[in-house]
């Protein structure tokens, strides 16, 4: 097995290998023990855990959370490193490799047989990372923290505040859900090949019990999307013409004057608390 844990070696294991990266799979391989380190130590990763890493690649990360995890569930969606990954993971034993893309995954079926809240630690796919963070934070799987490399600006729009450009869905998913943590920077040299974007990791710990009420969560998260679905539309326009909210003119019209809101108001301008008022009211 070759120890990929240390950068060098991954490096001569790349170009050994004659492994180039696949553009269309966003695959960047993490070639910095230095960052590493710090995601597993920012994971708080323990041998009680469980983990689910998203994009395990040719397995460096996955090394280092065999070493620290009870157990590792890995879901790779190129077939090409599925050899190279179970050579790489030999010396291990407390992990399983899926081959599927996830955004396919029925994420439930997959964990039902965890007892513990499990953690989620990955250097996500670039050309996926909001669909992927909203799939964990949709699915109503039971996770304690998602420990993650993401774009810069991705993790910029994690913490945004109300009103600006970076606000949007994906915020309002996960502070719904979660407080978010830069844990670290992370220059494009931390990789081969290099992104041609700054990135960031990012820890989410996830509350047991959301922040704000809202009496369906099935709908709040479909208010906050087709909020953002399109951004230039007002939030009049946006609900109303979403089909899959079903609502009318005058019910929309009607409890945004309620709430006190402006006719022309956009989605931004709201906070979270904002909009689980808001859908309950909608839905009432
Ligand atoms: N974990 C490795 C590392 O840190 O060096 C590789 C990270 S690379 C940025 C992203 C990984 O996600 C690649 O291995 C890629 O093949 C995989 N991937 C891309 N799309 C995926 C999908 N839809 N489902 C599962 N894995 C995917």
């Amino acid at each position: 097995m070759n120890n990929l844990i240390e950068a060098k070696n991954t490096i001569e294991f790349l170009k050994e290998h004659g492994i180039s990266a696949k553009k269309r799979y966003g695959q960047n391989f993490l070639i910095d023990r230095r960052i590493l380190d710090r995601i597993i130590a920012g994971s708080e990763i323990t041998k009680d855990d469980t983990v689910l890493e998203i994009g395990p690649g040719i397995g460096t990360m996955t090394q280092a959370l065999c070493e620290a995890a009870g157990r590792v569930i890995a879901v790779e969606i190129d077939k090409d490193m599925i050899p190279i990954l179970e050579e790489n993971l030999s010396d291990y034993d407390n992990y399983s490799i899926i081959n599927e893309d996830v955004l396919k995954l029925d994420l439930n079926k997959v964990m039902s047989e965890e007892k513990k809240r499990i953690k989620v630690a990955a250097n996500l796919p670039y050309y996926i990372t909001t669909p992927i963070i909203m799939q964990l934070l949709e699915s109503g799987l039971s996770i304690e923290s998602i420990t993650v490399m993401v774009q810069k600006e991705v993790a910029d729009r994690m913490q945004a505040k109300p009103g600006g450009k970076d606000y949007g869905a994906l915020t309002l998913a996960v502070q719904y859900r979660s407080e978010a943590e830069v844990i670290s920077n992370v220059p494009p040299n931390c990789f081969i090949p290099r992104p041609g974007v700054d990135s960031a990791v990012i820890r989410l710990r996830c509350y047991a019990e959301p922040p704000v009420k809202a009496k369906d969560e099935k709908k709040l998260f479909a208010v906050i999307k087709a909020a953002f679905a399109q951004r230039r539309k007002t939030l009049a326009n946006a609900l109303k013409n979403a089909p899959q909210l079903n609502l009318s003119r005058e019910k929309v019209e009607q409890t945004l004057t309620q709430m006190g809101l402006t006719a022309d108001i956009r989605g931004e301008k709201l906070s979270l608390s904002e909009f689980a008022e808001l859908t309950d009211r909608l839905f009432d």
